[in-house]
């Protein structure tokens, strides 16, 4: 284990004692209980002291915050590296919020998600500034196979949902192009589809900002955005905070938080953290737990609406899609672990009209920019299926990149065993937009352990 204050180990990069003369959390007040109310003043100019401290400020960091902030009276720090908010996968997101592509047998994942379907429909219900658009989810079977798969999807879903929650097998092309006429045109192979009227989408840029927001009007909510977390403060066996590299901070040129509770909510970059932050075999699980899986979404202004109300009637995906998520067959989780992969997939924002097209995978390192390929596989496959929305005439706004953090046995929500005090929320690959909420719903319940 690296310690801070009580003494580093050997490599550990720590601040020099002229900077930070009063690291040792021994020197700290000590609290009655976690339930005790926050101490929100900094001891020093570069020292301060909460409750919580969350390393990211992705939707599952923000998501975490705002329940800790709802349902306890701790106090909580978001510290990001970036200097604004949806730096990493969740300033990606699509934005589904879907159970039809979903596997019932993994049944932790069906119910995290069906949760989150849930917690963000009641959060537009109660909060003007989140919306959820109840538009349905259609998917496409590609091959008469593809249609086998997915009327049998059909059955096992409609065997895992509520009675009044029901999905329909679409059995032929002509059948999915009445649920969606904007595939009319199309000149991709549709053998099927399968629609579930209760999915739906979020803005997930959008979303991320209100829950900022929301957040923001905490007494008990402090952020800090370029700032690096790069240490974890350990004593007596416990995180007791972090040590940030702030260039902002002229005078120390870091920042310490003190908190009784870290949790790394870093996407992709987690378990970098975690490995280098704990020794041996503790350090060694850590490594590439969780990896990056670079995804690229691309958003376009489209004029042909064809007299229509919107361009889409349903949020869109290829059946294909559901190979990327993890799924038990004979009690075996199965994964793919393709190197490059393009699934179509198609939403319409509800924020502004835009269409958002997708969407790319590519496990490898830490590169956030884009590839060129990527950009042309997805414009090429949307031009198949969507020819009379994209003529050549549409405007590409935006072509956003981001890491989905990548796990082979998906989320992994809860306490980091070797340290009392660390959690870690972190490994949602392609569903972090889903899951946020009941995510926040396993860290809030652990800290409350
Ligand atoms: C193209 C694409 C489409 C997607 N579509 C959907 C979808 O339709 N539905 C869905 O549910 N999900 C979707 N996802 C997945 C979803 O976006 C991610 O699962 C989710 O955003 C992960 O959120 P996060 O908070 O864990 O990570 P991130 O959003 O990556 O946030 C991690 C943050 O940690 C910061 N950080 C890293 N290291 C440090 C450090 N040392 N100190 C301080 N800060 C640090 C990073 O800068 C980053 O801001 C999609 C992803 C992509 C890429």
């Amino acid at each position: 284990m690296k310690r801070l204050g009580a003494g580093a180990a050997p490599g550990t990069r720590v601040p020099p004692a002229t900077r930070n003369p009063n690291p040792n959390p021994n020197n700290r007040r000590r609290r009655p209980s976690w339930r005790g109310v926050g101490h929100l003043a900094p001891a020093r100019s570069h020292e301060v002291e909460v409750d919580v401290v969350l390393v990211g400020s992705g939707i599952i960091s923000l998501f975490i915050a705002h329940d800790i902030l709802e349902k306890t009276d701790l106090s909580v720090a978001v510290v990001e590296r970036a200097d604004g908010l949806c730096a990493g996968a969740t300033g990606a997101g699509q934005g589904y919020l879907w159970q039809l592509h979903r596997d019932p047998m993994n049944a932790d994942a069906w119910s995290m998600a069906l949760q989150g379907r849930a917690r963000w429909r009641e959060l537009a219900a109660a909060d003007a500034s989140f919306t959820v658009d109840q538009c349905g989810s259609l998917l496409l079977a590609t091959t008469p196979e593809e249609g086998v798969e997915l009327e049998a999807r059909v059955a096992a879903v409609n065997d895992a949902l509520p009675i009044e929650d029901r999905a329909t097998f679409l059995p032929d092309r002509e059948s999915v192009v009445k649920e969606e006429p904007s595939l009319s045109d199309s000149v991709a192979d549709i053998f099927a589809g399968a629609m579930l009227p209760s999915d739906g989408q979020i803005d997930g840029q959008a979303t991320t900002r209100a829950m900022f927001r929301k957040c923001e009007r905490s007494p008990r909510f402090q952020s800090y955005f370029g700032s690096t977390v790069e240490h974890l403060i350990v004593h007596g066996g416990a995180a007791k905070g972090v040590v940030c590299a702030d260039p902002t901070d002229r005078a120390n040129g870091s920042k310490t938080i003190l908190a009784d509770a870290v949790c790394v909510c870093a996407g992709a970059w987690s378990s970098t953290l975690l490995s280098s932050w704990l020794d041996g075999d503790d350090g060694d699980r850590w490594r590439d737990a969780i990896v990056p899986r670079r995804g690229h979404l691309l958003k376009l202004e489209v004029g042909q609406r064809r007299g229509r109300q919107r361009l889409l009637n349903h949020g869109i995906m290829e059946s294909s899609y559901s190979k990327h998520y993890i799924s038990l067959r004979d009690n075996h989780c199965v994964v793919n672990h393709d190197a490059y992969d393009v699934t179509f997939t198609a939403t319409e924002s509800d924020i502004d009209g835009a269409l958002l097209i997708g969407s790319s995978r590519e496990l490898g390192d830490f590169d956030q920019t884009v590839n060129s390929r990527a950009v042309d596989d997805i414009m090429r496959a949307a031009r198949r299926y969507l020819p009379s929305l994209l003529d050549g005439s549409e405007v590409l706004l935006e072509t956003r990149v981001g890491l989905r953090p990548f796990s082979a046995t998906g989320p992994i929500v809860g306490p980091v065993e070797a340290v009392s005090g660390l959690f870690v929320a972190a490994g949602h690959e392609g569903s972090g937009l889903t899951l946020a909420p009941s995510t926040a719903d396993r860290i809030v319940s652990s800290l409350l352990r």
